[in-house]
């Protein structure tokens, strides 16, 4: 049976996004995954990496030894590099411009975008984010995202009687009903590792980076080829919690 993330994926020969930062395991404060292998967490004072001698074999060949395993591994992909793998696809491209050209009117609710904040909300330089005039660039795709964060718990496995993992998600509204909760249309950009659900204030740590990464793409948008525009289309998006 797979007991890792690792595993898992090298067993079904899946692929992922995800760039495995270190993390940790106490205050779950996130580092960079280029921080030294020495390095400990600066509020908790606790390392950061297992520490592992140099084996014989290594010491014979002179080899540089791998770094050494994480004590607690956080898996990341932010939205913006998520949507570049996400509008590959061409059902997507078209789905979001099919909403764009969709009239709503005033007063009728078939779908989240005809809510009152998709409605009102505005652009960074101050008009209505989903009005057309507010482009910046003519095939500019403007998204509003919803973003979910639920556990799962193995409460029957004898290996993790009380494990509970969690996952973070983003669901793309501007997508057809049909579509948009599909489990492939689900970007997911971090997982949360266990063994327990954190504390408020240490899910703030993950939250940051989400945050961060969606003022980001407020404010400046991301360019991701589609297939009717190779060389590239904007992106900008809105959220909400769900
Ligand atoms: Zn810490």
């Amino acid at each position: 049976m797979p007991i890792s993330l690792h595993s898992v994926i090298k067993t079904f020969e899946l692929q992922d996004q995800f760039t495995v930062h270190p993390g940790c395991p106490s205050c779950h404060r996130i580092f960079q995954p280029t921080i030294p292998s020495s390095s400990h967490c600066p509020n908790c004072d606790l390392p950061l990496f297992t520490s592992k001698g140099t084996n014989i074999f290594q010491k014979l060949s002179g080899r540089r030894p791998p770094p050494p395993p994480l004590k607690f591994a956080v898996p990341i992909a932010p939205l913006s590099s998520l949507l570049a793998d996400f509008f590959a696809e061409g059902e997507m491209e078209s789905s979001v411009d099919e909403w764009q050209q969709t009239p709503h009117e005033p007063g009728q609710y078939t779908s989240p975008m005809d809510g009152t904040v998709p409605c009102e909300v505005k652009s960074h330089n101050g008009s209505l984010f989903f009005d057309k005039a507010s482009l910046e660039e003519e095939n500019e795709i403007r998204l509003v995202v919803t973003f979910s964060l639920d556990w799962f718990n193995v409460n029957n496995s004898a290996f993790a009687s009380s494990h509970s993992t969690g996952v973070m998600l983003f669901c793309i509204s501007n997508l057809r009903p049909e579509l948009r909760y599909q489990t492939k249309n689900l970007l997911m950009p971090i997982v949360l590792p266990g063994p327990s659900e954190p504390m408020t204030e240490q899910l703030q740590n993950y939250l940051k980076i989400i945050v961060d990464d969606l003022i980001k793409l407020y404010e400046e948008g991301v360019r991701v080829k589609t297939p009717t525009c190779p060389e590239g289309r904007c992106q900008a998006t809105q959220w909400s919690l769900a």
